[in-house]
């Protein structure tokens, strides 16, 4: 069941003055992660309607018990006996206020977007301003804790996993120990697939763990998360088995130089793309600028890439509230390759830098 102190009531209102700015009666909401933020509905198969006064929960049989838990008295739970466009048309057919309804176009197939038009004529379907997302950029104070127990859970699976890892185990094996001990630690679930990567494919920003043997002198680089409550982690480790060559430490000493410049440039109210260039200009001073080519991080919470997205290109403002990744890396091809990944919550005064394992070069 969802955690009571969440400000459901609140989301939903800000959600409705948003309608109201933008001139629409009502917003369908299908996104799971929007779904659940916006009502505490859990399932898989759900639509929120949000009226101007009432809010809906359009789900089927299975979820009937289970919606009833978890949604609270503002929502209405709408068994959809005839599967969920029908049951919507039957709905909407007797609303005459309701003529513009906001729909998340990136999140409805084109399929459903037709069938939406055929059943409810008589409503225009427009664009819903990313309102929900935006709130969910800024992590109130029960997410937070949901976010950093993920990242204790997963802190914790890869201290354990250290003391398993030898030589002569593949990446593979490697993952699905990673894996296992993030279960133990009570995770619920992977928020992503777990990336494990050693020797020279650590050069690959976002490789499959293949059959590779590990062996003395690999870098091993492990990107991994958990999920707590719907709530994720995602963290960047890259430690030497045996002792580190002089190029896997300097590589790793940039790698950190850039993190650490990007997280000097985190503060609310500043532009996210100046994290990203901090970056980026760290490792260009060292001649590694091509190296580097992903952005520097995104946020995280119920989905494990939201906003604020941190890019060279990026529009966004950071808030008090975001929490985000600082994920700078070299790829080296054909040698191997370093990433360093740090969770970290905008604070009045700057970065909290949620994870604790620290980021200094480890050798096993
Ligand atoms: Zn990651
Ligand atoms: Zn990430």
């Amino acid at each position: 069941m969802s955690a009571p102190v969440e400000a459901f009531p609140d989301r939903l209102a800000r959600l409705r003055s948003d309608l109201l700015r933008n001139g629409l009666d009502a917003a369908l909401v299908t996104h799971r992660p929007n779904v659940r933020y916006l009502s505490g509905f859990t399932g898989s198969s759900g639509m929120l309607v949000v009226l101007g006064e009432e809010t809906w929960l359009l789900t089927d049989f299975r979820y009937e018990e289970q919606a009833s838990q978890e949604v609270g008295e503002a929502v209405e739970v709408v068994l959809a006996r005839d599967g969920l466009p029908a049951t919507l048309e039957k709905r909407l057919g007797g609303r005459l206020e309701v003529r513009k309804v906001g729909f998340e176009a990136e999140h409805v197939t084109v399929r459903d977007r037709r069938e939406l038009g055929e059943r409810c004529g008589s409503v225009v379907w427009e664009d819903l301003p990313p309102t929900v997302e935006r709130l969910r950029a800024v992590k109130e104070p029960s997410e937070l804790e949901r976010i950093e127990s993920a990242v204790r859970i997963a802190e914790q699976a890869f201290e354990d996993l250290l003391s398993v890892i030898r030589e002569g185990m593949s990446e593979r094996d490697l993952a699905a120990e990673l894996d296992y001990r993030l279960a133990l630690r009570g995770s619920d679930g992977a928020p992503f697939d777990t990336i494990a990567l050693s020797g020279e494919r650590t050069a690959l920003p976002h490789g499959q763990p293949s059959t590779r043997r590990l062996c003395e002198g690999d870098l091993l680089l492990l990107d991994f998360g958990a999920t707590r409550d719907g709530y994720c982690s995602d963290i960047t480790r890259t430690v030497a088995l045996g002792r580190a060559r002089p190029w896997q430490r300097q590589v790793h000493a940039q790698v950190l130089g850039a993190q650490s410049a990007a997280l000097e440039a985190i503060r609310p109210d500043r532009p996210a793309a100046d994290v990203d260039r901090a970056a980026r200009e760290h490792l260009e001073a060292a001649g590694l600028g091509d190296r580097f080519g992903h952005s520097v991080g995104h946020g995280i919470g119920l989905e494990v890439h939201e906003g604020p997205r941190l890019y060279r290109a990026s529009k966004e403002t950071l808030a008090a509230g975001n929490v985000v990744t600082v994920e700078p890396g070299v790829y080296l091809p054909g040698r191997g390759g370093v990433r360093i990944e740090e969770d970290v919550a905008v604070a009045a005064d700057g970065a909290r830098i949620l994870t604790t394992s620290g980021s200094a070069l480890r050798e096993l």
